[in-house]
């Protein structure tokens, strides 16, 4: 059996430390907006290279509150990939805009730059790039489109803590990025919790009023605000991860080397190609397999091999969107990607032996299918 992720294996290794982390903030009682949460939101700006940090609940709502607290709202235009997660157009919605959603690069499966150059109307006001599955999207092309345009960037790097782009970090380039700390993402709290990262210390001061009823002083609302605050239990646990999250990040790297030795062979398997000037941390491992996908998924599940589809319907063909009018054949690089990406087990724990695992029974699968 290889799971697709391994959450367990994690906490077995670190579980003294997970455990002395919990009991601290029981002991503290610091459950809301403590010293653990202030620790985090420090540490994780320092991590990524940006001023501030601000936790939330969720990747989401981080989304969410950062359009608020960047001004977008009713009647705005806000351009994304139609091959990302649901939660980044749900967001968009939330904020009262409009989801504008573009192809993406068939080869990186990053969002496509000409694509939103003519996604562009008079109401566009900002562009979310996806740093999808561990690496930072064209950010050059995109800068330079903002710039022109004059767009506001903000990034979901829900899927990128740690990954560089010409020595950067994901969620430094835009006016604020969004992450999610969700259990399976490169850090992963023990429940939802996701951030903000910023330079700019107005949006900092919005996002820390959005996050807690519009409130600087208890009972004083002088602006909108809700409740999405980091958990202090969660925070806690996010810091004893934050220190292993670069060597988290190297071991999927080697893991990913492995597949890619494995598989190099098999040319009718399109392994992931590396997007330029970015460095991949392998959030997921997603390849592209010939004939019928779902099958070739469903026999690997008999072997007791999980894999996973990221995502099997772009979010232009979901029935949630039929409002915005697109139609099947609008962006074709994503609706053939949905057909035939596959991604394999992928986490930082994963053995040699697991990975040649996959990849033999992969190899079996496709040749036994012709
Ligand atoms: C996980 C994820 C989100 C949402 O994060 P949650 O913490 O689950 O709300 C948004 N965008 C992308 C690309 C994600 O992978």
């Amino acid at each position: 059996m290889v799971p697709f992720v391994d959450l367990k294996k994690q906490f077995q290794e670190h579980r003294e430390e997970f455990l002395t982390a919990i009991e601290r903030v029981m002991q503290s009682a610091a459950f809301i907006l403590g010293s653990e949460v202030e620790t985090f939101e420090r540490k994780f700006a320092d991590f990524i290279g940006t001023k501030y940090a601000i936790g939330v609940a969720s990747g989401t709502d981080a989304l969410h509150l950062a359009l608020r607290a960047v001004g977008i709202g009713h009647g705005d235009e806000v351009i994304t990939a139609t091959n990302t997660f649901y939660a980044t157009t749900a967001a968009i919605e939330l904020a009262g805009a409009r989801p504008v959603l573009v192809d993406c690069d068939p080869r990186t499966y990053l969002i496509d730059v000409e694509g939103v150059e003519k996604a562009i109307t008079p109401r566009t006001k900002a562009i979310i790039p996806v740093h999808l599955y561990g690496q930072v999207a064209p950010m050059d092309d995109i800068l330079a489109i903002a710039r022109k345009r004059n767009l506001m960037i903000i990034e979901d790097a829900c899927q990128a803590h740690g990954a560089m782009y010409k020595g950067k970090k994901a969620g430094t380039f835009g006016r604020a990025a969004a992450f999610s700390f969700y259990p399976g993402k490169n850090l992963g709290a023990f429940g939802d919790a996701g951030a903000i990262t910023t330079d700019d210390a107005t949006l900092y001061e919005r996002l820390c009023a959005l996050r807690n009823y519009g409130s600087p002083k208890k009972y004083f609302h002088p602006q909108f605000g809700i409740n999405s605050r980091l958990d202090g239990i969660q925070a806690a646990i996010l810091n004893v991860k934050l220190q292993y999250l670069d060597q988290w990040n190297a071991a999927r790297v080697r893991a990913a080397e492995r597949y890619h030795r494995n598989l190099k062979g098999f040319s009718e398997i399109i392994l992931p190609t590396c997007a330029p000037h970015s460095t991949h941390v392998y959030h997921l491992f997603v390849v592209q397999v010939p004939g019928n996908r779902d099958r070739i998924l469903e026999k690997l599940a008999q072997e007791g091999i999980q894999c996973g589809i990221h995502y099997p319907i772009p979010l232009h063909l979901q029935k949630a969107y039929t409002s915005l009018g697109y139609h099947e054949g609008d962006f074709p690089c994503a609706e053939v990607a949905a057909k035939k990406i596959l991604s394999l087990p992928m986490f930082p724990e994963i053995t040699a032996e697991q990975i040649d695992c996959v990849c033999e029974r992969l190899i079996a699968v496709l040749s036994a299918a012709g």
